[in-house]
C-alpha cells in the first residue's frame, strides 16, 4: 500500500534530519580558530568553532567582549547584557530574551563544557537589549557591532532541509513589499524598500541551497543545480517569506519562470491529516503502574488510527513517528506544515493529576489554559522537552506569543476539538467532560485546526489495562475516526465543497457516499455536523 511506502520514506527521511539536526559530536573543532568582535569598544579576539557547515562563536567570550556575563543554569545558559537575560539551551534553536525568542539556524551545541552558539544569537539579544546590530562578514572573520538600524527592515535567513524539501525562511523585522524572480539556478528575492542585509555572502551546507548573497536589495539564492524548483508563500506574526525548494522536472535552459506562489494545486477541504503520536525515544512520557509507557500507547493507537482514517476517509495520512524515536516538539508541527496538512491530531495517555482520574480529555490551543487543571497538563507534556531552566509554562507562553499561527485556526481547531471529546465521551460513557483550552507546545506553529487528545488515564490501574487491550484501541480508534470524520463533514458543508443532504428537512448533512449518515446522539452544540458510519 502506498501508505506504507511513504510512511517509511518518512521515517527515513525524519532519521536523516534528525541526525542532521543532532548537536554534533565530530569531529573535534579547531581550537586555534579565532574571529574578531569588533564592538564600540574596540577589537576583541575570540574562540570560533566549525561544525557541519555552521560557525559557532564561544559564548561566554563574546558576552564578556560586550560587557556582560555568562552562567550556567540548569540544563542550559543564562547570558546577561545591559540588565537583560537571555537563555538558552543545547537542544533548542530559540533563546528566550523577556517576552520574546531568538531564533538561531542550529541549536548551541557544548564543546569542554563551554556552550557555542550561531552568531544570530548574538544579533538577536543586542537587538532585544541594546539597540545593537551584529552583521557576521566570514570572509573577513569580523562580527561587527554597530547601532541597529531603524529605517530599514532587517532580515534574517534560516535554511533547512526538513523531509527532503529544503525550507528557506526570511523573517523580517516589519512586512515588506518583495517580488520573486526565478532564474536558471537561481532564485532572487527583490525588496521593493530598503532592506538591511545580515550578512554579504553565505554559503549553506544544503541540498539544494548553496549560497545567499545580498547585493542592494536583493537576496539571491543560489540553488545546487538547475532543476531545482520551489513554492514561496508568507507567514505573518513574524512576517516571514518562505520557499520550499525540492527537485522537479528541468526548465527550459533560459527560460526566466515566475515562482509560483501557491500550494500545489488541490480542492479545498480535509485532504491531508496528520496524526502526532505523543513522545517516543527517550521522552517516555507518563508511565502507568503496571509498566505501560504512553510513548508505545500512543504509537500502537496512532498506527491503528492512521490505516482507519486512509480507509474510511480515503485521505492520505501521514505519522509525525512511525517508530521509537525522539521527534522534537516544534518539528511536529513542522511535519504537518511542510505536508500542507488540512488536519493535526496529536494522541497523548493522560496522567494523573486527581486520584481516580478516567476518561479522556480533548484540549486546543489557547494563550490562557482554560483551567488550572488543563495548565497542569499543559505543563506535563511540555516538560518531557523541556530544555532551559526558566519555568516550563512561563517559556511555553513566550513561544506561543511569539507565534500566533494558530491562532487564526482557534474556531475550527474549537469544532475539531470538540468532535473528538463528544466521541471519546460516548465510548466512556462520561458525559460530563468538555473540551478544553491550554497552552500545549506541540499545538504552536500549527497552521491548520490542530487538538490533542488525551486518551485515557494511564496512571489509572483499570484505564492501564484498556489502554493495553486490542479491543479498547479498537474503540478509541473507531471514536476518533468518527470524530474526525463529522468533523471533516461539517467542514466541508460549510465551505460548500460537500454533498448537499439529501432530505430537505433535514438540517444535518450527508457523509460520503459510501458511508450511511447516522444522526448525532447527545451532546452536540453544532446543529449542522453528523457522525458517520458506526
Ligand atoms: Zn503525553
Amino acid at each position: 500500500m502506498t501508505r506504507a511506502l511513504s510512511l517509511t520514506s518518512i521515517a527515513l527521511a525524519s532519521a536523516l534530519f534528525l541526525l542532521a539536526q543532532a548537536p554534533p559530536t565530530a569531529p573535534p573543532p579547531n581550537p586555534a580558530n579565532q574571529a574578531t568582535v569588533r564592538a564600540a569598544n574596540g577589537d576583541h579576539k575570540v574562540t570560533i568553532a566549525q561544525q557541519n557547515g555552521q560557525t559557532y562563536f564561544a559564548a561566554d567570550e563574546v558576552i564578556a567582549a560586550l560587557g556582560g556575563t555568562l552562567a550556567h543554569e540548569g540544563n542550559g545558559f543564562k547570558a546577561a547584557l545591559n540588565n537583560s537575560v537571555a537563555a538558552f539551551g543545547t537542544d533548542s534553536r530559540f533563546a528566550v530574551v523577556k517576552d520574546d525568542l531568538i531564533e538561531m539556524p542550529v541549536p548551541p551545541v557544548t564543546i569542554d563544557n563551554r556552550p557555542f552558539v550561531p552568531w544570530q544569537f548574538f544579533q538577536g539579544f543586542l537587538l532585544r537589549s541594546s539597540g545593537l546590530d551584529a552583521t557576521w562578514d566570514p570572509a573577513a572573520r569580523l562580527l561587527q557591532i554597530h547601532p541597529a538600524q531603524t529605517s530599514a527592515v532587517g532580515v534574517q535567513v534560516s535554511v533547512a532541509n526538513v523531509q527532503g524539501i529544503s525550507k528557506l525562511v526570511l523573517t523580517l523585522t516589519a512586512p515588506a513589499e518583495y517580488a520573486i524572480v526565478k532564474e536558471p539556478g537561481a532564485y532572487t528575492v527583490r525588496f521593493k524598500s530598503a532592506i538591511k542585509a545580515p550578512y554579504v555572502e553565505q554559503t549553506h551546507e544544503d541540498p539544494y541551497v548553496a549560497k545567499t548573497s545580498f547585493i542592494g536589495n536583493d537576496l539571491r539564492i543560489q540553488l545546487t543545480a538547475p532543476d531545482v524548483v520551489g513554492d514561496a508563500y508568507r507567514l505573518e506574526n513574524p512576517f516571514r517569506i518562505v520557499l520550499d525548494l525540492r527537485k522537479g522536472a528541468a526548465a527550459a535552459p533560459g527560460t526566466p519562470q515566475p515562482l509560483t506562489s501557491s500550494r500545489p494545486v488541490e480542492p479545498p477541504g480535509i485532504r491531508t491529516i496528520v496524526i502526532d503520536p505523543g513522545h517516543g525515544g527517550k521522552e517516555v512520557g507518563a508511565i502507568g503502574p503496571g509498566g505501560l509507557m504512553e510513548k508505545d500507547a500512543t504509537l500502537a493507537v496512532c498506527r491503528l488510527l492512521a490505516a482507519s482514517l486512509e480507509a474510511r476517509l480515503k485521505t492520505r495520512v501521514v505519522l509525525t513517528r512511525n517508530d521509537d524515536t525522539v521527534v522534537p516538539l516544534d518539528q511536529r508541527t513542522a511535519i504537518a506544515n511542510q505536508y500542507h496538512a488540512d488536519l493535526f491530531l496529536s494522541v497523548h495517555m493522560n496522567a494523573a493529576i486527581v486520584k481516580g482520574a478516567h476518561g479522556a480529555e480533548t484540549y486546543f490551543l489557547s494563550l490562557d489554559a482554560s483551567d488550572k487543571l488543563a495548565e497542569k497538563a499543559a505543563e506535563v507534556e511540555n516538560n518531557s522537552a523541556k530544555t532551559l531552566a526558566t519555568p516550563a509554562s512561563s517559556s511555553d507562553l513566550k513561544l506561543i506569543l511569539w507565534d500566533l499561527a494558530q491562532q487564526e485556526y482557534l474556531n475550527e481547531s474549537s469544532r475539531l476539538a470538540q468532535a473528538v471529546q463528544e466521541e471519546m465521551n460516548r465510548i466512556t460513557g462520561i458525559q460530563s467532560r468538555g473540551v478544553k483550552q491550554a497552552p500545549f507546545k506541540v499545538l504552536v506553529g500549527a497552521t491548520m485546526p490542530a487538538a490533542l487528545v488525551e486518551v485515557a488515564f494511564i496512571t489509572n490501574p483499570d484505564e492501564e489495562a484498556k489502554i493495553k487491550s486490542d479491543a479498547f484501541q479498537k474503540t478509541v480508534v473507531e471514536a476518533l475516526t468518527t470524530a474526525v470524520a463529522r468533523y471533516k463533514v461539517d467542514y466541508e458543508t460549510r465551505i460548500g465543497v460537500a454533498q448537499p443532504p439529501p432530505a430537505p428537512l433535514a438540517p444535518t448533512v450527508t457523509a460520503p457516499p459510501s458511508k450511511p449518515a447516522v444522526p448525532t446522539t447527545t451532546g452536540t452544540t453544532t446543529a449542522a455536523t453528523t457522525r458517520t458510519g458506526t
